[in-house]
């Protein structure tokens, strides 16, 4: 009889991820499920599930079982030469062994995780800071334990959180092994804030991600051309550039806001209530943005929604999750701009 791996190896991965911790294949673990907040108009994510808190000897099986399943999996590879940890050959042999393996919710992510080095980590789903800190940090010791061979773990955290937290818990938390935060600052203008029910003003995510920086964490702060509307393009502009200048994190990182269906600004669209830009107002508001930001991190256009084109037909901005260094770059961003705005920047 196969052995039951649905017991032997279970752990759970949630959806949503960073396109950056795609990008290096980092192994998800779950700390918490779904959003305490989910309220933001625009969000489509989370919105089934009721949040819950995850208990620490919970994470610390779905830990167990993602070293098992690895160590066995490197076991096989070795059976079959070579340099590499792990190979293809392993893998067959492995589901070979446990055909459940086919259907398993996390294995295609440890296997990418494993055959990338193993190197970073993401802690799910929408906010794990608010995880009592001494639990926090007794899940980042143990994650760091088991895996000695990661050397970046970053999460989600909300604005407001971070200002609730004491800073000496931030630091605990920073000293334990959390290296980044990734922080839905959305807008700096505080009608737009309010509008889209975001539960942070311009004031809390400034605090919030000065006090992240004085942790010590690296900082993605994440922002919404288009969030304004046709109403209130130019405050969001102005007061996002404001905003994320007082901050000063080490990324910016642009996404565009798009009406996904079913979220409730995409019914106050339909109706009529809410104006969106088109993709060339967008492109005049990110201008205004890119104008104002006196910044020393990297603004980065890391997502498919950022699809603004020259007029050679090739997209306007780079991809990369390391984007363009402020200020050396802000002019080559504003020439880029300027070329979409000469063609109607039309994605
Ligand atoms: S805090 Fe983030 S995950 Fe939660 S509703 Fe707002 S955008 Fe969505």
């Amino acid at each position: 009889m196969k052995p039951n791996v649905a017991e032997k190896y279970a752990f759970e991965t949630g959806v949503y991820r960073p396109p950056s911790e795609g990008g290096s294949n980092s192994l998800l673990v779950r700390l918490t499920r779904n959003c305490p907040w989910n309220r933001c108009m625009f969000c489509g994510m989370y919105k089934a599930e009721k949040f819950q808190v995850r208990t620490v000897d919970e994470i610390k099986r779905d830990i167990d079982a993602m070293a098992a399943l690895g160590n066995e999996l490197t076991a096989l590879s070795k059976r079959f030469g070579g340099d590499a940890e792990i190979n293809h050959q392993g893998v067959i042999t492995l589901i070979e062994k446990y055909p459940a393996l086919n259907h398993h919710q996390g294995f295609a992510m440890l296997y990418h995780w494993l055959l990338s080095g193993g190197k970073t980590v993401f802690l799910q789903d929408a906010n794990s800071l608010i995880m009592k800190t001494g639990q926090l940090v007794e899940v980042l010791t143990y994650l760091r334990r088991s895996f000695p061979s990661v050397v970046r773990i970053t999460t989600y955290a909300r604005s407001k959180t971070l200002v609730q937290k004491p800073l000496e818990d931030l630091k605990a938390i920073r000293r334990a092994g959390l290296n980044r935060l990734h922080v839905g600052l959305e807008s700096g203008d505080d009608t737009v804030l309010q509008q889209v029910c975001k539960g942070a003003t311009a004031e809390i995510h400034i605090k919030g991600g000065r006090k992240a920086l004085a942790a010590g964490f690296q900082l993605s702060e994440y922002w919404m051309p288009g969030l304004g509307g046709k109403a209130l393009w130019q405050a969001h502009a102005e007061n996002t550039a404001r905003v994320l200048s007082a901050i000063d994190p080490h990324y910016v990182r642009s996404r565009p806001f798009r009406a996904w269906p079913g979220t409730p600004l995409a019914q106050e669209t339909a109706a009529g209530s809410f104006e969106m830009l088109t993709p060339t107002e967008q492109l005049r508001e990110l201008r205004l943005t890119i104008q104002g930001l006196e910044i020393t991190g990297r603004v980065c256009f890391d997502h498919v929604g950022n699809s603004w084109k020259d007029p050679h037909g090739r997209l306007l901005f780079s991809h990369s999750y390391q984007g363009y260094p402020f200020p050396e770059e802000k002019q080559t961003v504003l020439n880029r701009i300027d070329e979409g705005l000469r063609v109607g920047g039309e994605a």
